[in-house]
């Protein structure tokens, strides 16, 4: 078992993950796309129970108008995203790429929503592609 680290651009926020994880994907549904700036989102979930802040607190984002709405945890100093809890997956963290220390290490495992891809969105032929969300297993 790996620890795995990362956090915010200024460095308020850090992070670390004790476990391997349950999945990684590019989310290009246009929420995401607000969220990266137009790109796809490129994340990686974690157990919740595996994922905890070493420094500072997160700030949270949810949209009142939706019941169930996905909770976006960002730095408050620097606005990084740092990725969200969402209905769809009580259990889990899901942590943006990005604010790994070690981005590189990332492979997505599959594209989902393509849906709402735009053209200039790079998906990766070897990797499954989804319109929506991929089928429960
Ligand atoms: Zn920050
Ligand atoms: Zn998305």
């Amino acid at each position: 078992m790996s620890i795995i680290v990362g956090g915010c651009y200024c460095g308020e926020l850090r992070y670390e993950v004790n476990g391997s994880q349950e999945a990684a994907f590019q989310c290009h549904c246009r929420e995401c796309q607000y969220i990266t700036g137009g790109n796809a989102n490129v994340v990686i979930v974690f157990s919740n129970s595996d994922f905890q802040y070493t420094k500072g607190a997160p700030s949270t984002f949810a949209r009142s108008d939706l019941e169930n709405p996905v909770i976006r945890h960002f730095c408050g100093v620097c606005g990084t995203g740092i990725g969200s809890r969402s209905p769809s997956r009580p259990k889990s963290m899901i942590v943006k790429v990005g604010t790994l220390d070690k981005p590189e290490d990332y492979q997505a495992q599959a594209a989902i929503f393509t849906c709402d891809k735009q053209a200039f969105h790079y998906i990766s032929e070897s990797i499954p592609s989804f319109e929506k969300r991929p089928p429960k297993k």
